[in-house]
């Protein structure tokens, strides 16, 4: 078995303690995938100190220079691309095809925001006085603590670390505890990429330790969180408490409507995408499908041939269409779901249950009918793929239920309405609104992030907007001729 350490200070070291845990495949549990340090709050205290006395160095190099860094580091997780799907498989569970989007998704984002070096800009603003100009300056932060789930373990470090980097901070990097070695591989690219030491270091282990410690410790400027509404709601206070900048991006319980003119066989597709795509462990995931009544029996009846149809396997297997929940814990919730589901009076027309002889952590695309609004199955995130077809009388009927959640993450329409279309993206309350497009997915250059619990709504990440959370604004006010 590998045993593998933090990165501190530009070294590879184990804990202070020399405490290790493993992690396993979720497709195959008795498969190891390694022994990754079980962090104290001392590491944590010994990365932001390595954070600090790098950032500096850092901040005054000249930005294109930061950029040439990132792009070699997306060139370099490039490069390795087809290795580092297959540990993202093996680690996190995902079909090789998702492994493989999301790895070239993280190459991406290096690579874009290796280009922001040459445009991070200010603005050059007139003033009231005569012989004078302002200015506005753009500055880091100085040390950034990143904290990211498990569900995309290498595109949420990306597309935190590279707009913290490109503005010039160092950053702290706590990856989730159940997928810890594709967030090291990561960190191997910048180092090949010549990041210098200390600019970016890494601490695995426990979230309530280590997570703790870079909420609460003022070495430490911002905090950009990304996890459930329960983790981030308790880390947005801790935050506020010592007025740190903070950003929680958290959970989704998202609609995907489909109207009475929508085209049956995309809206069949979309669902399948949106709801069983990545086992359904995406927080822009599609759990309700809110259907307008004379379509539901026909969208049902397709919707369930497609699930039924779903082949299920180790995501190594190129055949694979769907892989294993993550862990036994996720599983479970996943079966209490759809007990909940059935006790309240929700119809399961197909699966909900765990697939025997796959050996790994395999459960049934599961499809509730008969959902009513108050049901806990349409009410909380499940974080699995199970989706829940509610019936609307009316496009108005379909808003309201959409929008009657405490979520506001992505939603998403099918129709060929136009006119309905808008009305939708003008009235639902989410971040993100798709037109006759799965709920799932993003482009890299776009903002995101949700409304309601589904973040802080304090700053967006993702695409150039990223970078408002990562730098703070200086204003010079300047007279040549006074
Ligand atoms: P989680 O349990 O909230 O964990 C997220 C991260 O927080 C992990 O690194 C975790 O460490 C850490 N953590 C745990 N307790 C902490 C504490 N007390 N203080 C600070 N950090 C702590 O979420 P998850 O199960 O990994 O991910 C699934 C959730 O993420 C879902 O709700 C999903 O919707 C959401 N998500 C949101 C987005 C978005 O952009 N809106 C994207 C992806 C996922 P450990 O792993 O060690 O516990």
């Amino acid at each position: 078995m590998t045993v593998y350490h933090n990165y501190i200070g530009g070294e590879w070291r184990p804990s202070r303690d020399g405490a290790v845990y493993e992690t396993r495949n979720p497709a195959n549990p008795n498969e190891v995938i390694g022994a990754f340090p079980l962090s104290t709050r001392d590491d944590v205290l010994d990365a932001i100190a390595a954070a600090r006395q790098a950032q500096k160095g850092w901040a005054a190099m000249p930005p294109a220079q930061r950029g040439e860094i990132l792009l070699r580091a997306g060139l370099a997780i490039e490069a390795r691309a087809d290795d580092l799907a297959r540990t993202l498989t093996r680690e996190e569970g995902k079909t090789l095809r998702e492994a493989a989007g999301e790895v070239k998704r993280a190459a991406d984002i290096f690579k874009f925001f290796g280009g922001e070096g040459r445009r991070l800009g200010g603005e050059v603003l007139p003033s009231d006085r005569t012989g004078a100009f302002n200015l506005v300056r753009r500055e880091p932060l100085g040390v950034a603590a990143l904290i990211t789930p498990w569900n995309f373990p290498i595109a949420i470090p990306a597309w935190k670390m590279a707009p913290a980097l490109i503005a010039g901070n160092a950053v702290v990097l706590k990856p989730a505890s159940l997928t810890p070695l594709i967030a090291i591989e990561i960190v191997r690219a910048l180092i090949d990429a010549g990041l210098p030491a200390g600019v970016v270091n890494l601490v695995t282990g426990s979230g309530a330790v280590i997570g703790d410690e870079l909420t609460t410790h003022p070495g430490v400027d911002a905090i950009s969180f990304t996890g459930s509404y329960a983790v981030g709601h308790q880390l947005y206070q801790k935050a506020a408490a010592r007025m740190a900048r903070v950003q929680t991006e958290m959970g989704g319980k998202n609609p995907l409507v489909v109207l009475a003119d929508a085209d049956l066989d995309l809206a069949v597709q979309l669902a399948v995408v949106g709801g069983y795509g990545l086992t359904g462990q995406a927080c822009t995931a599609t759990s309700r499908v809110i259907v307008e009544a004379p379509l539901v029996e026909a969208f049902t009846a397709r919707l369930r041939a497609r699930a039924e149809s779903l082949r299920l396997g180790d995501g190594l297997d190129p055949a694979t269409e769907m892989g294993p929940t993550v862990s036994r814990s996720q599983l479970e919730t996943d079966l209490e779901y759809i007990a909940i589901g059935q006790r309240e009076g929700a119809r399961l027309v197909t699966g909900g249950d765990v697939v025997e002889g796959l050996g790994g952590h395999f459960i049934r695309p599961a499809l509730f009918v008969d959902v009513r609004p108050e049901m806990r199955i349409a009410q909380e995130e499940i974080f699995g793929p199970v989706i829940a077809i509610m019936a609307a009388r009316d496009f108005d009927e379909a808003l309201a239920l959409a929008n009657q959640v405490q979520y506001g993450l992505v939603a998403s329409i099918c129709t060929n309405n136009l006119k309905r279309a808008f009305q939708f993206a003008e009235q639902i309350e989410a971040g993100v609104v798709k037109i006759n497009q799965p709920t799932t997915g993003l482009e890299l250059h776009l903002p995101f992030g949700g409304f309601k619990h589904s973040s802080s709504g304090t700053f967006k990440e993702q695409g150039r907007t990223a970078l408002d959370f990562y730098t703070r604004l200086k204003t010079i006010y300047v007279s040549y001729a006074p």
